[in-house]
């Protein structure tokens, strides 16, 4: 049996892992953690914590996961750079599974995403569109930015150099190299996001929408049962799913 922590349990994610928790037999909840509890207290009880807190909630928990010797699944969004350097300082101490995204179509989108800036080469213009619910805190949303950051790779670009956050006044004309990124938030929409090849001629667009916060939930639960077996060490979704 799997012990699990969940941080950030009275959220949306936190009540979809909560309830999906209860469809896996070999994974049993021992503490839901949100603001104002102590994660310290508890940590002892459990083999692995789930995180969908708080951007900046998550180097403090990732740290008493270290310090306890604790398995960490992190699905929390919108990092700082700082945050992102305190979480990956960790990442040599305990097996981690860090994603932007749990779901299995998702991690698909990734794999189609690179395999098809890879065959259509330099022409196109890359261009991602995302949306999500009106409570949003972040953006663009972290799995854009894996998107866009999968594309900048395969040109051998750095994505801080050519990202194009959405576009207002006279910006002149596109250059080849910019990756568009835009977000927009309405409504209880969970998530959707199109990547859009455009060429003189033709168009290729890649969507997936999600309907439902299960979908991560359970790709959540399975990343922690499956990081309690791993070495100490950094991973993602795709190495859960066996797609590397
Ligand atoms: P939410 O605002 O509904 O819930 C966040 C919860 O975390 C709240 O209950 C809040 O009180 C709690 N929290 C804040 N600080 C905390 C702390 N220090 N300790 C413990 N709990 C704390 O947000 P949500 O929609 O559930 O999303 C949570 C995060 O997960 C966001 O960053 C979101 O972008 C991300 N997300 C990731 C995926 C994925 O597949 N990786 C999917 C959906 C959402």
């Amino acid at each position: 049996m799997t012990r699990v922590i969940i941080t950030g349990a009275k959220g949306r994610m936190g009540q979809a892992l909560i309830s999906c928790a209860k469809n896996f037999r070999d994974l049993k909840i021992v503490a839901a953690i949100d603001r104002d509890d102590d994660l310290g207290a508890v940590i002892s009880k459990t083999d692995v914590v789930i995180d969908f807190s708080s951007h900046d909630a998550t180097p403090a928990i990732t740290g008493l996961c270290v310090k306890n010797k604790k398995a960490i699944v992190i699905g929390t969004t919108g990092h700082s750079d700082a945050e992102k350097t305190a979480i990956l300082k960790l990442k040599t101490k305990i097996p981690m599974v860090w994603a932007s995204n749990f779901s299995t179509g998702v991690n698909t989108l990734f794999w189609l995403t690179r395999k098809a800036v890879e065959i259509l080469g330099a022409d196109f213009d890359l261009e991602i569109v995302e949306m999500h619910h009106r409570l949003k805190k972040d953006a663009p949303s972290g799995t854009a930015k894996s998107l866009a950051e999968i594309l900048a790779a395969v040109r051998n670009q750095q994505l801080e150099k050519i990202a194009r956050h959405g576009r207002v006044g006279i910006v002149g004309e596109r250059t080849a190299a910019e990756i568009g990124i835009h977000s927009i938030r309405g409504g209880d929409v969970v998530g959707d996001h199109t990547v859009i090849f455009a060429n003189i001629g033709e168009r290729l667009e890649l969507t997936h929408k999600a309907s439902s916060r299960d979908t991560f939930a359970n790709g959540a639960l399975r990343a922690a049962l499956w990081v309690v077996n791993q070495k100490p060490g950094l991973y993602d979704m795709q190495d859960v799913l066996g797609l590397k």
